[in-house]
């Protein structure tokens, strides 16, 4: 398969030949000649290209790892997309009309030769060592946070010093004298995921979303053509930070700098694999190339402090800063998925003031919202605000529930792995799928469901897992990962292979994972149907729910490894709290009812009121008579730990008449005196009508007549019986022909049917006096405990911008009952924000408890 592609040769032969067809759109620039004597070439590519080191640009390198031929091979293929298209495609033209792209198709042409011709999986450059060894690592060999390892055999040797390769002094000296670069992808493979860089730090960056918008736009390209993802791994904490890289490099001179590792294997089949990698990446390349100019000089800057205003069960208040100005406005993105595109798909709307309303949403569901300013003169676009996380608020007859998978109940059992798989629980990573070595891994994740009541009914779940790394999935469309309830009768031991794989599913949740969907460094959920939620709803009772992931059985020959891993967040290796799997549950409880009869019966007509019958209709005058009643609201259940959620009124006539007029009947919510004059009735204070009215036909079909209270109504009501107050109910009669002797008469006996579930209503008491300390070399938190029997609990979040005035708005850092959490991940020097909310068992989260982090103060 080596021979379909191209040698470092063809490729020079290709870019000069492409120069000189195209001069006025590339130009190639030598920068630089490596060890072995091979030129390092650029190519320039613009429209009038002596004009490109004037624009904003798109830095590529490609192929600085030898193995890595993706990067040479796609650089190729780009440019000649974009010789057959400059005139085709608008979004193309327009970019090469504003930008510049500088494209490095192959920064290690010795490495890559010698990979080529000699050793396929040749990493380095050929410098010889000083000990006679061979190689650098190019990408170990840039500056920030370069460091110097002895073994010059390794392959992620860095060398003697910082730049002290040819090839990286010719990437350094373009991008140092380009301030004009924007955007720089450094391609190479393999995981099918981006990095953007992290300057080496655990906590987010001002610009960190604009790196994982980048690299999702990206992904949204792929989707178009392959149905393939990528995982964007940014945002987590890595384990270990790669030094002296070219990304990290680009990013510490200003520019937004992502990897991009490509494919499943380094060299992969050319026609089946590699072709599709690029079919992919050249809509992706050229998305990219479009939002060049959107980080330059030239784009409106940021929006300042974006952040979430109120949150209502069916909508999002959000509002930021900027300056005003006429010639700026705004678009705001939504999604419910983690470091989503930021596209017309995600697109809810624009605004020319400083705040929005999201409406129209789910009750207690995730969303994600950032921002852009937009200048209506040049059409460009400001970077991203940092993406804010908003919960909605739970409808009223609503509970909720995350459920973090307990320590003991969650791990991985493999084939080959008997012996270790009970030490496998509670520790790092599970492993799903399958490898020589540990054979087939079924993950095992437990939950304690012992905090959802008995009478619950389950309204929606989401089964969230973090993928931490594919890297381990080498085969292209191969398998799919699913998620199984399990049996609880099924199986005794989960720590035991054999028990797990054959343990019988309840039902498998959701959507399978397809393998070119596996992503790393994106949350991924599973959303239960609403079978799968009644199945769910099934375990209450067992106090427990079992999991299990399985994934891909056998290998195809020839293969090693279809393997995936997702954390856990416990362990030395796991990310904490933060990346727990997670069951996120929507529940009702069953309603209860209660019948209030009447405390006052009336009819209203010219010549009196007459207390203890209820009528309505026209006199023989043909003048109106109202029925009048009344509801003692005393007699339901306490205000401020119930609530409401259905209420009808049910009334049944007495009487009917034969021959039918056009009479109908109204019930309206009113303001009146009791029992009053027929003065004070006609002009009573309507508040709303209940229901829908009733005709005359209607009394003869039906039994019961009711009149169902919407939403308005019902929060009348409520107030109502809040404030002691007793409902007044009128029946009034029309006729649009005009009657006389019209009288129909109601029973005794009307009801008033109220459905209500016990359910706090307000917040705890908010927690007092957080303080900041440092200890075990992390920030410590600290606070008073709040003396209220209806608290469950405190929550702890951080946020790196604003002060977070919602408990989902910032990284999770404890959920609990103890007044102290560290926070492992957070660094000394860099400004922060805390919040600590108390909560009850609804939950409702009380007002933050806010502290601010600074640098320069001592704790
Ligand atoms: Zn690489």
């Amino acid at each position: 398969m080596k021979n379909q592609y191209r040698s470092y040769q063809e490729s020079l032969d290709f870019l000069y030949g492409m120069e000189k067809r195209y001069p006025d759109l590339i130009e190639i620039v030598k920068i630089g000649t490596t060890w072995e004597g091979r030129d390092i070439v650029l190519a320039k590519i613009s429209k009038d290209v002596e004009q490109a080191d004037t624009k904003p640009a798109l830095l590529y390198t490609g192929t600085i790892h030898a193995r890595e031929w993706i990067g040479h091979e796609l650089a190729l293929a780009f440019i000649e997309h974009i010789t057959t298209h400059k005139d085709v495609d608008p979004v193309l033209e327009k970019a090469l009309e504003e930008s510049a792209l500088y494209m490095v198709p192959c920064l290690n042409p010795d490495g890559y030769e010698y990979s080529r011709r000699h050793f396929s999986f040749w990493r380095k450059n050929r410098r010889k060592n000083h000990d006679g060894t061979y190689g650098v690592d190019l990408n170990r060999n840039f500056s920030i946070g370069f460091k110097k390892i002895k073994d010059t055999t390794s392959n992620v040797y860095g060398g003697e010093e910082p730049f002290s390769e040819a090839e990286t002094r010719a990437i350094k000296a373009f991008v140092d004298t380009h301030e004009n670069i924007t955007i720089a992808l450094d391609y190479h493979s393999q995981g099918n995921v981006f990095f953007p860089a992290h300057k080496f730090k655990h906590e987010a960056e001002i610009d960190g979303t604009d790196m994982n918008v980048i690299a999702a736009n990206m992904n949204d390209e792929f989707e178009k053509v392959t149905g393939r993802k990528y995982g964007i791994h940014r945002g987590k904490p890595p384990a270990a930070l790669i030094s002296g890289s070219g990304r990290e490099y680009y990013y510490s001179r200003g520019i937004k700098a992502l990897v991009v590792e490509v494919g499943t294997k380094n060299i992969p089949d050319y026609m089946k694999s590699m072709s599709s990698s690029i079919h992919e990446n050249i809509p992706a390349l050229i998305r990219t190339f479009s939002e060049v100019v959107n980080f330059s000089e030239y784009a409106p800057r940021r929006v300042d402090e974006f952040r979430v205003e109120a949150v209502e069960p069916t909508s999002v208040t959000l509002v930021w800063k900027y300056e005003k100005r006429d010639d700026i406005f705004f678009e705001i993105y939504r999604s419910t998925k983690d470091k989503d595109a930021c596209n017309e798909r995600t697109k809810v709307g624009m605004a020319g003031g400083h705040t929005f309303t999201d409406t129209d949403l789910e009750s207690s569901t995730n969303y994600h919202y950032t921002i852009r300013a937009v200048s209506k003169k040049s059409g460009y676009k400001s970077a991203f605000a940092p993406v804010v996380k908003a919960r909605t608020a739970l409808a009223e007859d609503e509970f909720f529930r995350f459920l973090f998978a307990s320590k003991e109940g969650t791990g991985y059992v493999g084939q080959y792995t008997q012996e270790t798989n009970r030490s496998h629980f509670g520790l790092n990573s599970l492993f799903v799928g399958i490898n020589k070595h540990k054979g087939v891994c079924d993950a095992v994740v437990s939950f304690d469901l012992s905090s959802i009541p008995e009478n619950a009914v389950i309204k929606s779940a989401r089964f969230y897992l973090y993928p931490m790394n594919r890297v381990g999935a080498k085969i292209e469309k191969f398998g799919q990962w699913d998620l199984s309830l399990l049996e609880p009768e099924s199986f005794s031991e989960i720590s035991d292979f054999d028990e797990i794989e054959h343990a019988k599913a309840k039902g498998i949740i959701g959507q399978a994972i397809k393998s070119r969907q596996l992503t790393q460094g994106i949350w991924n959920f599973w959303e239960f149907s609403q079978r799968e939620c009644e199945l769910l709803q099934e375990e209450i009772v067992n106090r427990q729910a079992v999991f299990r992931i399985d994934g891909p059985k056998y290998l195809p020959d020839g293969e090693e490894s279809q393997m995936m891993q997702f954390d856990i967040g416990y362990g030395k290796f796991g990310g904490g709290i933060h990346y727990r799997p997670m069951l996120d549950v929507k529940y009702t409880i069953e309603e209860k009812k209660e019948k209030l009869p009447a405390t006052t019966c009336a009819s209203i007509a010219k010549e009196g009121a007459k207390e203890g019958v209820l009528k309505s209709g026209f006199d023989t005058n043909g003048q109106k008579v109202y029925g009048y009643l009344n509801f003692d609201l005393s007699q339901l259940p306490d205000h401020e730990s119930h609530v409401i959620t259905q209420c009808a009124l049910r009334i049944k006539n007495r009487n009917s008449f034969k021959k039918r007029s056009d009479i109908r009947f109204y019930v309206e919510l009113a303001e009146v005196d009791e029992v009053g004059t027929y003065e004070d009735i006609r002009n009573r204070e309507k508040i709303e009508y209940i229901g829908y009215e009733v005709a005359e036909s209607d009394l003869v079909r039906k039994e019961y007549q009711y009149f169902n209270f919407d939403t308005l109504s019902k929060q009348v009501l409520d107030q109502m019986h809040q404030e002691g107050k007793t409902l007044k109910l009128v029946i009034k009669p029309t006729s649009a022909l005009g009657a006389k002797k019209r009288i129909t008469e109601w029973e005794e006996g009307a009801e008033l049917i109220v459905k209500y579930i016990p359910k706090r209503r307000t917040a705890p008491a908010p927690v007092e006096s957080v303080r900041i300390s440092k200890e075990k070399g992390m920030i410590k938190l600290t606070w008073n405990r709040v003396e209220d029997d209806a608290i469950k609990g405190y929550y702890v979040v951080r946020n790196s911008f604003h002060p977070p005035k919602h408990f989902m708005d910032g990284v999770k850092l404890y959920g609990g009952k103890d007044t102290w959490t560290y926070d492992n991940f957070a660094s000394f020097d860099k400004e922060k924000f805390y919040a600590v909310f108390s909560y009850d068992d609804v939950p409702n989260f009380s007002e933050a408890a806010m502290v601010r982090y600074d640098p320069l103060e001592k704790y």
